[in-house]
């Protein structure tokens, strides 16, 4: 159905928006309209793609809100050789973002099913930068070893510090820290020679992080 398809008009309003919400990095600008955020929806949503707005994915999961994802990745203060880690990689838009700023990008998934379709679609854009794991943001495998910037996608109650423990010195990382199903704060923490720093951004609402690899029928 045409109707169902996002129009030039909708990428050109999606970009604006963005700069009127205050994303001024232009390398993120331009991530985010390279990356065919329709690819990552459901084929009832590729209409509002283009929208602000979280959609519904498999798995009960969402696709963050394009604002959120831009503010994210803004927020981390990508550089061209780092490597970075995602958790919670849902439909892979976030990861696809993540991949075209940094060398390699190593994000995690609880659902199999999730897990495999983001698979898919990195693969056709040719995102071959991008690990997709099916795996536990809790108890990543000791093999993942280091990272110099890190995302959680999924709202915890308090940051693990055996996530603190995977950053580089320097590095940064991102989360939504809260109560699950409530209002979170986005919580940023940067690794200093004397320890950690932390900073407190701005309100969002993530789908919770929960522990272990999803049971799925
Ligand atoms: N970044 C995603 C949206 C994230 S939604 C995107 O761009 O589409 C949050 C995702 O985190 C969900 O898919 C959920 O299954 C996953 N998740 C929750 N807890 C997790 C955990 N402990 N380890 C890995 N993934 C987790």
């Amino acid at each position: 159905m045409q109707s169902s398809q996002p129009t030039p008009h909708d990428k050109m309003m999606f970009q604006l928006n963005l700069r009127q919400r205050g994303i001024s990095d232009q390398a993120v600008l331009k991530a985010m309209g390279d990356v065919p955020r329709e690819l990552f929806v459901t084929s009832l949503d590729r209409g509002y793609a283009y929208r602000d707005t979280p959609l519904g994915i498999a798995c009960g999961q969402t696709i963050s809100q394009p604002f959120v994802v831009a503010y994210m990745t803004e927020q981390l203060d990508l550089e061209p050789g780092h490597r970075v880690l995602e958790i919670g990689t849902g439909s892979g838009y976030q990861a696809a973002i993540l991949s075209k700023l940094s060398r390699e990008v190593v994000t995690l998934e609880r659902f199999r099913t999730l897990a495999d379709r983001a698979r898919l679609v990195l693969k056709e854009l040719q995102c071959t930068n991008v690990d997709v794991i099916l795996g536990d943001g809790f108890d990543l495998p000791e093999t993942l070893g280091t990272f110099d910037r890190i995302m959680v996608t999924a709202a915890m109650e308090e940051i693990p510090e055996a996530l603190l423990g995977r950053l580089e010195p320097n590095g940064i990382l991102i989360a939504p820290v809260g109560p699950m199903n409530d209002r979170q704060f986005l919580i940023r923490v940067i690794r200093t020679a004397d320890g950690f720093e932390r900073q407190e951004l701005v309100a969002v609402r993530f789908v919770p992080a929960l522990q272990g690899i999803a049971r799925e029928l």
